[in-house]
């Protein structure tokens, strides 16, 4: 079963991801993809599957965050720079908390990807991540009720 795999490199660590996406190819590659958009111009290269969104300090960190949101969204890889500051730090902060949010399985670096990509549970196309329950903040009470 397909899985959908989201790719986000930041400028510094994009040969880091590109290097992990062609070592993977194999097994990456019957996989769909969506990508930030520079992300997405590289790892096109050696995958087959990429729907590119826009770069992400130009929105695409929150048109990825929308995915995961919607559900749609199976993992995120993303390689964030530790070393450098980014315009778009917000974004990227914003991104993050979705993925903990939605419970997706994420990783910020390749052996995090490593293991992912050979979990017995990456290869079972029955798992599930369980969500949170929500019900009681989505039921609560506000001001004007
Ligand atoms: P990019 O965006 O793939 O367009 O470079 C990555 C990011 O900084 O979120």
């Amino acid at each position: 079963m397909k899985k959908t795999i989201a790719l986000v490199a930041h400028d510094n660590r994009k040969q880091d991801l590109l290097d992990w996406v062609k070592h993977n190819k194999k097994s990456l590659n019957p996989h769909l993809f969506f990508a930030t958009g520079t992300t997405g111009k590289l790892v096109a290269t050696v995958l087959d599957d990429v729907t590119r969104l826009k770069s992400g300090p130009l929105g695409g960190d929150q048109q990825m965050g929308a995915l995961i949101a919607d559900g749609k969204i199976d993992y995120l890889i993303f390689f964030w720079d530790p070393m450098t500051l980014q315009p778009h730090d917000v974004d990227v902060k914003a991104l993050l908390r979705l993925s903990v949010l939605y419970n997706v399985p994420t990783a910020s670096n390749r052996s995090t990807a490593d293991f992912l990509i050979t979990s017995l549970l990456f290869a079972d196309s029955t798992y599930e991540p369980i969500l949170k329950d929500y019900s009681v903040y989505l039921n609560r009470k506000t001001s004007k009720e």
